[in-house]
């Protein structure tokens, strides 16, 4: 048994690893000391840089998250990359236990031809582009088209569609930074197209996501009557569920309502698969096939198409696990092979003092609070384990910070991140806005580690 703190490293400051964090020191089994560990100088993930702009209230979660940061046993160490900066072997010589909590950050394809023209995006891409990513904010993105499909029926479908139908006056009191919202403002996109490859009753989307759609005063939703009939077995499933059976009663009331001739219209669309992204230079069509459901309720093509005249594909088909060099990796699934928690080998065996929480976990699916329950399991592993961890060879944090300062990484520290926040909160408030989040984070940096120390 460790007779001293507890080394811990959570690799990635998102919900699940902050989460983790909280977990370890609220269950009272040890002394802990933990470094959150961020690729970006920012901490909060998805909750910073996916959650959509204007559902802000889903954001106050950072109030939370910044409690445990703020916590004397839990040190922030931003702008440290795993796989640049450090590697798995590091972290094993530093730490008695590791906790992977990265996510999944790229985003899965269509897989289908035309996909690399030009005007083809991921969600991933345009809802870091909207919110301010570092990797993304540059972008040099033109909303030019007239029509844009968003493929998908989960809820970052929804994000996009409701961000693209919005008028730009409805998003200026967000965070939203001001580069984004003049292409916004310059938008010339009147419809949206967004297409489910199974009906409403398989659809992903929560209702008070898809009722929104419908409270948009700058947007009319349009939905086929005959694209929401559910065959029987669709008819038994929402029958058994009372999310589905919320959700088909706003469908129902869409598909009765006329449209109000407002500046956008939402098409919902149901059972149709995007076969052939079509253009010669840029997309300028989007060939679908109309599908049915097999027994299994999955999508089967009838053979029957139509085309799409749009000029922007947004395809919104999930998030995707990336491997980390020096970890085994599911590549079917794209999660670190796991036991509740536990990282497992090749051959099955639970690796010692190695652990994943998160999307990295259970593959990306779920809302901010699933992963609460989710940390707890793995904390709850790493503190059966406790007795058996070996002991890290070099367990004092200044050996640690040694190895960065070595490696040239100008580490964010958490007070070096107060400063950033509250210069952030600072912009916001002259703007009327909750902050205006930097982008580009090098002079920010360079200054706020010349006025403080680390802590
Ligand atoms: P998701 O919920 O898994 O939805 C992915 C959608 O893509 C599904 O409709 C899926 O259809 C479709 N799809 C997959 N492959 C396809 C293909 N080849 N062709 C056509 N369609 C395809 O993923 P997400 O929307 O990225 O959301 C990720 C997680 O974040 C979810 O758990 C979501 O609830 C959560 N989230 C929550 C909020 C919120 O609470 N407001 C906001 C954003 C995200 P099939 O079902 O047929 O596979």
């Amino acid at each position: 048994m460790i007779d001293r703190a507890v080394r811990v490293a959570v690799v990635g400051a998102g919900p699940a690893g902050i989460f983790v964090a909280d977990a370890l020191l609220k269950s009272g089994k040890a002394e802990f000391s933990i470094d959150v560990i961020e690729r970006l100088p920012a901490p909060y993930g998805l909750v910073r840089y996916g959650v959509a702009p204007d559902h802000h209230k889903m954001k106050t979660v950072i109030n939370t998250f910044h409690k445990t940061l703020d916590d004397p046993r839990v040190r922030f160490i931003g702008n440290v990359g795993f796989g640049t900066t450090l590697t798995a072997a590091d972290l094993r010589r530093h730490y008695d236990a590791v906790v992977y909590t990265v996510g999944a950050s790229a985003d899965r394809r269509l897989e289908v031809p035309g996909e690399d023209l030009p005007g083809n995006l991921s969600a991933t891409e345009f809802v870091a582009w909207y919110n301010g990513h570092p990797d993304h904010a540059t972008r040099n993105l033109r909303l030019d088209a007239a029509s844009v499909a968003v493929v998908g029926m989960g809820n970052v479908a929804v994000d996009v569609t409701r961000i693209l139908a919005k008028h730009v006056d409805e998003l200026r009191h967000t965070d939203i930074p001001h580069a984004a919202l003049d292409v916004l403002a310059q938008s010339r996109v009147t419809d949206i197209y967004m297409l489910g490859r199974r009906g409403p009753a398989q659809a992903k989307f929560t209702t008070k996501e898809l009722r929104e759609l419908g409270e948009l005063p700058n947007a009319d939703v349009i939905v086929r009557p005959d694209e929401i009939e559910l065959d029987a077995r669709s008819a038994d499933t929402v029958a058994g569920n009372a999310i589905l059976q919320r959700n088909m009663e706003v469908l129902r009331g869409f598909a009765t309502r006329a449209p109000e001739g407002r500046p956008r219209r939402i098409h919902l669309r149901f059972l149709c698969s995007p076969t052939n992204i079509l253009g010669s230079q840029h997309v300028e069509a989007l060939q679908l096939e109309k599908n049915v459901l097999d027994e299994r309720e999955n999508a089967v093509g009838t053979g029957l198409f139509e085309t799409l005249d749009l000029q922007m594909v947004l395809r919104s088909v999930g998030y995707r696990g990336v491997a980390l060099e020096g970890l085994p990796f599911d590549a079917k699934r794209h999660v670190i092979p796991n036991q509740n928690g536990r990282i497992t080998s090749e051959a099955g065996e639970p690796v010692a003092g190695q652990y994943v929480a998160g999307w990295i976990k259970r593959g990306p699916s779920g809302i901010i609070g699933t992963n609460k329950p989710d940390a707890a399991e793995t904390a709850n592993a790493l503190i059966a384990d406790l007795e058996w961890l070996e002991p890290a060879p070099e367990p004092d944090p200044s050996s640690f910070d040694r190895l960065l300062e070595a490696r040239g990484v100008p580490v964010v520290f958490w007070n070096h991140w107060l400063e950033m926040d509250a210069h952030e909160i600072a912009l916001g408030t002259s703007d009327g806005r909750p902050r205006i989040k930097l982008t580009a984070f090098d002079d920010f940096i360079a200054r706020v580690r010349s006025m403080t120390t680390s802590g």
